[in-house]
């Protein structure tokens, strides 16, 4: 039998032919990228397309995308329990080890129950349109990530987004609402994926509190980052037993794939029996699972309390160097560091000459961040040398000389 050609690119007669339209616009608007291709390994010099780079644009906060004892454990689990889980949770794919990982994480978070999603971006938005419905009211900070956006989307419920971080607007929302016939939830992210900057939550959980919301918190770029040991915004600023739902994700910091949602037996066991990500996809496979038992054990050792000082004094260097060169950092107290350049063409032209010069620092334009913001976004690791940080400094400098920015 001959295999049938290829559905060819869309021409003028195809009802495809919109996407053709819609790829020319971004290109004229400087916001077309192709994906660039990691050849090797996730580390701090890594190789992408054919060239090596100091690599400040992963979310690879402690280097364990290629930690020895995470690459051992996934292998073992491998070797044990095979390449897949074969089901969903709800049927047959619930093996002793998720939920021995699901146990060990509500021990580090320090919280009755978790529950493991397929993604970070899943967890949030199959929680929180499971949780809530068309009656019932979102308080949501502007700049939470698009995942929390999709999730009330998909809820139907009311939703209000107050300016970012201020405390006196959400609570003009819900003094507004004060007499809110259905639930209302309160939800922000820990620690903001653009910015870097913190929540106020000790606030956040005061009007919480005041006006009876659910509070809810993504804390994905926050596990691993802040708190003791990694455990999050919620740790690092003192409210335990204040939030009802911590959502983190295992992609990032614990260097492997997935997400988790953490708090009380009966929110856990009501997302088993509600949310749709976790009933209808897959449960991770063994070496996904076996890779974070390693990473949750490693990150409550000494060595893992190692790692996080390590990406501080990493991210507290990184951050003097740019200040002094001139850069603008926006308000990032955390390892994201955003290097404001306003313009989204001139942002991806920084990055295209920084790419040529050896330093991979992405460009992020409309719609990821407000149009007029655009910015190069760095992160640096535990695992970056200092050595390593102070080339790409001085090479940041100097292209952003030549263009301006400084
Ligand atoms: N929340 C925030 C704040 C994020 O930045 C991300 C990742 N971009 C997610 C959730 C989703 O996590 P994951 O990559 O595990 O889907």
């Amino acid at each position: 039998m001959t295999t049938p050609a290829p559905v060819p690119t869309p021409n003028k007669q195809s009802p495809l032919h919109y996407l053709h339209d819609a790829l020319e616009d971004l290109k004229a608007k400087h916001l077309y990228f192709h994906l660039r291709l990691l050849e090797g390994e996730q580390k701090p010099i890594g190789t992408f397309d054919g060239r090596e780079v100091i690599n400040l644009s992963s979310n690879n906060y402690l280097g364990l995308t290629t930690h020895p004892k995470l690459r051992r454990s996934a292998i073992d689990a491998t070797r044990k329990f095979g390449v897949g889980s074969g089901a969903v949770r709800t049927i047959a794919g619930t093996m002793k080890m998720h939920m021995d990982l699901e146990a060990q994480i509500a021990r580090f978070k320090n919280v009755e129950a978790c529950v493991v999603f397929p993604s970070g971006f899943a967890a949030n938005a199959g929680t929180v349109s499971a949780i809530l419905g068309k009656e019932d009211l979102i308080v949501s900070d502007e700049l939470n990530h698009a995942s929390i956006i999709d999730g009330a989307r998909l809820s139907k419920a009311t939703i209000r987004v107050f300016k970012h971080k201020d405390l006196a607007v959400c609570e003009r929302i819900l003094q507004e609402n004060a007499d809110w016939p259905g639930k209302k939830l309160l939800i922000t992210d820990g620690v903001f994926s653009m910015d870097g900057d913190i929540a106020p939550l000790p606030g956040l959980c005061d009007l919480a509190e005041k006006y009876n919301c659910i509070m809810m918190v993504d804390d994905a770029h926050a596990s691993g980052v802040l708190g003791r040991n990694g455990r999050g915004s919620i740790d690092h600023l003192g409210c335990h037993g204040r939030v009802h739902i911590q959502v983190g994700t295992l992609s990032k910091a614990i260097g492997s794939l997935g997400g988790y949602v953490c708090g009380s037996h009966e929110l856990i066991e009501f997302l088993y029996h509600r949310a749709r990500p976790f009933l209808f996809s897959t449960s991770h496979p063994p070496s996904v699972v076996g890779t974070c038992q390693a990473a949750f054990e490693l990150l409550d050792s000494d060595a893992g309390a190692r790692l996080v000082k390590k990406l501080w004094s990493n991210t507290k260097f990184f951050k003097r160097g740019l200040k002094k060169l001139g850069f603008q950092t926006g308000k990032s107290e955390t390892p994201i560091t955003p290097v404001m350049v306003g313009e989204a063409a001139k942002a991806f032209e920084f990055s295209k000459q920084l790419f040529a010069e050896g330093v991979f620092a992405s460009a992020i334009g409309y719609p990821t961040v407000p149009e007029g913001k655009a910015r190069l976004r760095t992160i640096v690791t535990a695992t970056h040398k200092r050595a390593d940080l102070a080339r790409a400094l001085e090479i940041m400098g100097r292209v952003g000389k030549q263009l301006s920015v400084v």
